[in-house]
């Protein structure tokens, strides 16, 4: 099909009201490509949006796609009323907004992630997009690194279903153009939310999956946990309940007073010898893990440096207790406090280095 107006040839046509001389016969209106469209609509920033987002959070897209047009645009948003961004609109050209500042972009492209957003978050600033029929939900909120959502599609494979970031994250705007000829609509016109980081984690967890390097990280904190008392994941966590998924099994936190409102905030790598929980982002070893089930500290708390002075005092105790075998070299370093937060220190170092300490180094 060609368009009536720049000449094109185009998949869709859309018409535009209005009169038009076309090879000399009056019409009443155009059928045009969706630049045209654009071109001949101009796009303008929803009022609404403009009061609940005042700042600069606005950036230029290119028309009828989603690519931003400035390179170094996640530092230079711009106000609504910039300019060179509302000449920008007037010749059609989409606008972005950018998240960061305690503003996070809740990108939902599947069912199942739209209705958890609906029937467990707050209402809030949510737009459409006409491609996918995904949401956009706009929070406030302390969420720090980025969520990444995934699920398994019907071939098997891990495929992006959405995710929630802040800073260095942009959305098309609302009534700015798909390729499709079509409008990103506002569906909820409603003030932005506050929604904290631990909320959204929980409420995502079924399509979380942690990051390569979160995994890194938790294998790194295992070994050094495994240097120190050799203790294996399954001999402390039961895999009973849990789904497998390849090398790793999901399922409700074990804890009962920490629980687990999806059935699936907890993982378990056995090969990498690590747990995880994705409300609170924390997880390591056998450890860590004896310290929260015992109660010693709470899950949002089993951070690494927490295996020192007298919490890692009373995980060897429920260690031994649980009938493993303390290493001697540690026990000489039990009660003796000042020996204790060395050692804490050492939980810190490559388990190499805590290898050789366990042979006698006393000096490194
Ligand atoms: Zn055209
Ligand atoms: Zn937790």
């Amino acid at each position: 099909m060609i368009c009536d107006k720049c000449g094109e040839e185009t998949s869709v046509r859309h018409f535009l009201p209005g009169i038009a001389k076309v090879t000399g016969q009056v019409r009443h209106g155009m059928w045009v490509c969706a630049p045209c469209l654009a071109e001949s609509c101009g796009i303008t920033i929803p009022q609404s949006l403009i009061e609940k987002l005042s700042g600069a959070h606005y950036i230029k897209v290119a028309k009828c796609e989603k690519r931003p047009i400035d390179q170094d645009w996640p530092n230079h948003p711009m106000k609504p009323d910039d300019p060179a961004l509302q000449q920008h609109l007037a010749r059609g050209g989409n606008y972005g907004v950018v998240g960061g500042n305690g503003i996070v972009i809740l990108d939902a492209d599947i069912e199942g992630v739209k209705r958890a957003v609906e029937e467990r978050l707050p209402g809030t600033y949510t737009v459409q997009s006409p491609g996918s029929l995904g949401w956009h939900a706009y929070y406030r909120s302390d969420l720090k690194d980025p969520v990444r959502l995934r699920d398994v599609d019907e071939n098997g494979k891990m495929v992006n279903v959405g995710d929630v970031q802040g800073h260095g994250k942009m959305v098309v705007g609302p009534n700015s153009f798909h390729p499709n000829g079509r409008r990103y609509e506002v569906v909820k016109d409603l003030p932005l939310a506050w929604v904290s980081a631990e909320e959204l984690r929980e409420v995502l967890s079924p399509w979380i999956v942690p990051l390569k390097a979160k995994v890194r990280e938790l294998s790194r904190q295992a070994r050094r946990e495994r240097s120190l008392v050799d203790i294996n994941i399954l001999d402390v966590v039961s895999l009973a309940g849990l789904r497998r998924s390849g090398d790793e099994y999901y399922g409700s936190h074990p804890v009962p007073s920490h629980g687990s409102s999806t059935g699936h905030n907890f993982w378990v790598n056995p090969s990498k010898n690590c747990w995880h929980c994705f409300r609170h982002d924390i997880g390591g070893g056998p450890l860590l893990w004896i310290a929260v089930e015992e109660g010693i500290v709470r899950c949002e708390e089993a951070l690494p440096g927490v295996l020192r002075g007298e919490v890692f005092k009373r995980v060897l105790e429920a260690v031994e207790r649980r009938g493993f075998k303390v290493p001697d070299f540690l026990k000489e370093k039990v009660g003796l406090e000042d020996e204790m937060i060395e050692l804490g220190g050492w939980l810190n170092l490559e388990p190499e280095v805590l290898e050789r300490l366990k042979y006698g180094y006393k000096k490194f």
